[in-house]
């Protein structure tokens, strides 16, 4: 049996029931093959395998709140404390009902690798909550919020564990948590990112994680030869990610025809008013199908995604396992030719296959939406120094370092044999450097 098949193996007979997390492991490990062939006895010895499949520490405690008519509710909380070879753990946390511990440790390990392609000096990290923040007022949102950080507090700071936003934790509830922190702590340190302007936010983070993908887009697709302007762009999502990458695709002349949220998708074929939604899910908090009511031409799909619309680009920005090995097969038969992840894992293992077999472009999100972790890390130098850069000082980085990710996967890629394969390179890239620092760590 290889290495690889072993350490999963025994993976797979202590977290049986994770299957989340077991999928990212499996698709990861095989992909870092190449890496461990090369390197098999050095690894063996230091243990570095199985070390990286476990967290380093998974905090998970119970959460009780009051909503507004005083019945008493309890969720649970976690964070996933996976990796900090390379830097203080970083991730968002996630308020979701579907959130487990076998989907926050998915999350965690692809972040350890994402973080590490961003170059900066950031470990891997995750949490979250089975809340549902929908239809819940401000003040119960807030209480949640307030409730979560008098756990959480005791495990996090500034140098320790930096989190931030992710599924239903926007800029609202980052700010009702960070003002829980500075009140059970008496510190006002960049412990949270994502923070407000006025309290220490960086500009250009709600734009990063979108702006980003954006950027790696078109370095890709400009280094095959093509470029983003007149081409067709399909987006899932209408959350953060969606709608700046929305943004900065129209920015530079692509036509984005499609967003959606969990409940359906709007298709206008003269290319989406952003700021129709904008107002719809950052003023109103509204549905995506209320589109219509401004646009009437355009279409609304219920209970579906948008994968059937003909396009150049599919950007999923939603959510894990949004599009399968059938729904990518249909990409490519309409000719859709480049697809990069905003969300983490959207593709599902076969549409992955799908994806590289018919070698289209096909950036995976931990490279594609490093954007956002990397704007946070920025975040967090602004924070140490009291200094705030202005927003061309951030987004000018922000470019760089998602031209930089591509070239370092690419040539990775390119390096063990695979060119044009970014799942490879991206793993292979994020791991080199992590597995580096945990083996001249030592056994920790
Ligand atoms: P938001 O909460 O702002 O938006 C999420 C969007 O996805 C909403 O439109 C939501 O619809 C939709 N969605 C969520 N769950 C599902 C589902 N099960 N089925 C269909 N649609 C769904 O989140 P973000 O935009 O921040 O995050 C989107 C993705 O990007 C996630 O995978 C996240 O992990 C990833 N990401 C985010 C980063 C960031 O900086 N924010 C950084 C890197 C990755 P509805 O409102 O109906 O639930």
């Amino acid at each position: 049996m290889s290495y690889v098949s072993e350490v999963y193996a025994e993976l797979e007979r202590k977290h049986a029931n994770e299957a989340e997390f077991l999928e990212a492991v499996k698709r990861i490990l095989e992909s870092l093959q190449p890496i461990v062939d090369a390197n098999e006895e050095l690894y063996r010895r230091n243990a570095l395998l199985e070390r990286f499949v476990e967290p380093e520490r998974i905090i998970t405690f119970r959460v009780p709140w009051t909503d507004d008519k005083g019945v008493n509710h309890i969720n649970l909380g976690y964070r996933v404390q996976f990796n900090s070879a390379i830097g203080p753990y970083k991730g968002g946390l996630r308020f979701h009902p579907s959130v487990t511990q076998s989907i926050l440790k998915f999350l965690g390990m692809e972040q350890i690798l994402k973080n590490s392609l961003t170059g900066l000096p950031i470990g891997g990290g995750k949490g979250g909550a089975d809340f549902d923040p929908h239809g819940k007022s401000d003040a119960e949102v807030m209480r949640f919020c307030q409730s979560f950080m008098t756990e959480l507090y005791k495990y996090i700071g500034k140098d320790v564990d930096v989190p931030a936003g992710d599924i239903g934790v926007g800029g609202r509830e980052v700010a009702y948590m960070y003002g829980q922190y500075k009140r059970i702590t008496n510190l006002y340190e960049g412990v949270l990112t994502g923070k407000g302007l006025s309290f220490g936010g960086s500009l250009a983070r709600p734009e990063a994680t979108g702006y980003g993908l954006i950027y790696i887009v078109d370095e890709m697709v400009r280094t095959a030869g093509r470029e983003l302007a007149g081409k067709t762009v399909v987006i899932s999502g209408s959350g953060n990610v969606a709608q700046y990458a929305t943004e900065k695709a129209q920015q530079l002349g692509a036509k984005v025809v499609t967003l959606s949220d969990s409940d359906g998708y709007i298709y206008d074929p003269d290319g989406i008013r952003l700021d129709i939604v904008k107002e719809i899910k950052q003023v109103r908090r509204g549905r995506i199908r209320e589109y219509l009511e401004a646009v009437p031409t355009a279409k609304y799909v219920e209970g579906e995604r948008p994968w059937g619309i003909r396009c150049d680009i599919a950007l999923p920005c939603a959510t894990q396992n949004e599009i399968n090995g059938t729904q990518a097969g249909q990409l490519i038969k309409n000719g859709c030719w480049c697809v990069a992840e905003g969300a983490n894992m959207p593709s599902d293992a076969a549409a992955v296959d799908a994806f590289l077999a018919a070698k289209i472009l096909y950036m995976p999100g931990k490279a594609a939406n490093a954007g956002g972790v990397a704007v946070s890390a920025l975040e967090m130098s602004q924070n140490s120094e009291r200094l705030s850069w202005s927003f061309e000082e951030v987004d000018g980085k922000l470019r760089e370092i998602m031209v930089n990710i591509y070239r370092n996967v690419s040539e990775t890629a390119a390096r063990y044999g695979y060119e044009g394969n970014f799942v490879v390179g991206a793993n292979i890239a994020g791991f080199e450097k992590v597995s580096n620092a945990m083996i001249a760590q030592g056994l920790v």
